[in-house]
């Protein structure tokens, strides 16, 4: 399936669930998933969904997939690495997609959303460990320290941004951000209480497995 570049607010309805890609807008009434709770399309307000299992598994996979903003192939292969890793595969892979760069600077209030921090990180304006790094999926581990690269930080646009994002979403407590600094550091694990997606992630499990 190719990339999707239609309205992301659609997105949202047609999971029936805020997926939060649209920064502070998400957090307004200005959210069209407040003002249209049902399904896109010319029938969606009188459409309930009759869903068949296999719909089922799909939309919960379509729904973590949209929320993390990943592509199908790479949402495969993660899901492949989480069932090789010991312990629940569903718990993995949401512990992976949690463990995103991408997805932690956002969660540290470093973006509007995750698809802004992957603009941010391929831009060059994030360092982990003290060493720039361009690729949003990269997978961080414990002790992991994020920060802004030097110039960044005095880059106008990016002090803008940081502004604008301050305190936007609650930051978890696996990490720890230094606000003033523009500093995080992943301090533990997520757990599956960590994740903020109402997803039943067995479903896309056993999508997967079949
Ligand atoms: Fe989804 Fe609402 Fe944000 Fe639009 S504004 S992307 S519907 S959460």
């Amino acid at each position: 399936m190719g990339k999707y570049n239609g309205p992301l607010c659609r997105l949202c309805r047609a999971e029936g669930t805020k997926l939060f890609l649209k920064g502070k807008r998400c957090l307004t009434d200005k959210c069209s998933l407040e003002r249209r709770k049902y399904p896109p399309g010319q029938k969606g307000a009188k459409v309930r969904f009759k869903k068949s299992n296999y719909k089922y598994q799909l939309r919960e996979k379509q729904k973590v997939k949209r929320f993390y903003g990943l592509g199908e192939k790479q949402f495969r292969n993660l899901f492949y690495k989480s069932a090789k890793q010991k312990g629940i595969t569903g718990e993995n892979l949401l512990k992976f997609l949690e463990l995103r760069l991408d997805n932690v600077i956002y969660r540290m209030n470093f973006a509007a959303s995750r698809t802004n921090a992957r603009q941010i990180i391929s831009h060059g304006h994030i360092q982990v460990n003290g060493k720039k790094v361009t690729i949003p999926s990269y997978i961080l581990k414990v002790e992991d320290e994020i920060s802004f690269n030097e110039k960044s930080i005095n880059n106008e646009n990016i002090k803008l941004m940081l502004e604008n994002v301050a305190g936007l979403v609650e930051t978890p407590e696996w990490v720890i951000v230094d606000t003033e600094k523009k500093l995080g550091k992943i301090n533990n694990l997520p757990t599956r209480e960590d994740v903020s997606l109402d997803v039943e992630e067995h479903l896309v499990v056993e999508l997967y497995s079949k």
